[in-house]
């Protein structure tokens, strides 16, 4: 790789991708990039060549990356794009690689209602930007005035929300540009209230997930009208293994790696409950986690 002109971040080639996934599995990427703040990424991007494969990575909460990595280069943005601030007293601007409780608790303790259940999802403000996270009612896009976005060539520009098609766990945004910032719309609220939600939320969280273990999140899309994980536990899969990696016993529709698992094992499982649950109950489960990568 060239050098590249008054870049400020960090560049790492051949870097294991899995310390930056919650499932802590995965093969490295060509080059890391932790870029210093946006203008960086900006600079950044202008100069990396066009045909250079390029990834952006949040906390990794929702990415199951295969143990062959991946071509080109992974920018992370998590505990970088950082900068939070207002743009009126009810719309607050977050940058992508705040995580998602960190601007829940910012609101709340602001008085500001509308996002608590944010503070559930371990993930940044970019990947629930980019997945239209959601839990206990609550999506992200239903809350999004206007988004910053910068594209392959590092041209930043401003969004409105109604240039994006938006859908459950889904959102379709041109190819080629990522979101750098999101404007999230608030009430006013009472402090003491959005912190009491918040805690009862994170409380309900750590009673149904596995948490002491790196897992993945919700590995499937709840079907129309149904939930994914009562139809992977009435397809007898909850404690099912393939190597390290297991259908959870406290929540089916979580995969928790033991200890040393591989990619290949939890990719190898996620397709055997998807065809079990088929064959047994007749419906097609839908991935929700993104897989990407090479085997190795
Ligand atoms: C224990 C646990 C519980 C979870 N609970 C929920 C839940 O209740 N509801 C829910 O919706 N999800 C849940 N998830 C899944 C996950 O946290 C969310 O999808 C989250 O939004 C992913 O954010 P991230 O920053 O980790 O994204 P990543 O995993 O880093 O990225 C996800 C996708 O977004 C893309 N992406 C990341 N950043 C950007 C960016 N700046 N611009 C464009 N694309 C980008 C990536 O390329 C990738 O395709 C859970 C996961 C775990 C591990």
């Amino acid at each position: 790789m060239q050098d590249f002109k008054n870049c400020r971040g960090r560049l790492m080639p051949n870097e294991s991708l899995a310390p930056y996934t919650s499932w802590r599995v995965g093969g490295p990427a060509d080059f890391v990039y932790i870029p210093a703040d946006l203008a960086d990424v900006s600079n950044f991007l202008q100069q990396l060549p066009q045909q250079v494969p390029l990834l952006w990575l949040g906390l990794g909460s929702n990415t199951l990356v295969r143990d062959g990595g991946i071509e080109g280069v992974a920018i992370i943005t998590q505990g970088a794009l950082i900068e939070m601030n207002h743009d009126d007293p009810l719309v607050i601007r977050a940058e992508a690689g705040i995580s998602c409780a960190q601007l829940a608790r910012h609101t709340a303790r602001l008085g500001l209602t509308g996002i608590e259940f944010l503070a559930g999802i371990p993930g940044t403000v970019g990947g629930a930007l980019a997945m239209n996270a959601g839990c206990y009612g609550g999506e992200t896009w239903q809350h999004v005035v206007k988004v910053e976005t910068i594209d392959r060539q590092g041209k930043r520009q401003e969004r409105s929300a109604a240039d994006f098609e938006v859908a459950y766990r889904h959102v379709k945004r041109p190819e080629n540009e990522w979101f750098a910032a999101g404007y999230f719309q608030l009430n006013n609220g009472e402090k003491s209230q959005s912190l009491e939600k918040i805690k009862t939320l994170l409380e309900k969280r750590n009673m149904a997930q596995p948490t002491s273990w790196p897992n993945g999140g919700s590995v499937f899309r709840n079907p129309p009208g149904d939930y994914a994980a009562r139809l992977i536990e009435q397809s007898g899969l909850k404690g099912k293994a393939i190597g390290k990696a297991r259908v959870s016993e406290k929540h089916a529709n979580f995969i928790i790696n033991e200890g040393e698992a591989k990619a290949k094992d939890i990719e190898t499982l996620i397709a055997q409950v998807a065809s079990t649950v088929e064959e047994k109950q007749g419906i097609k489960l839908i991935p929700e986690v993104c897989i990407i990568g090479k085997n190795q």
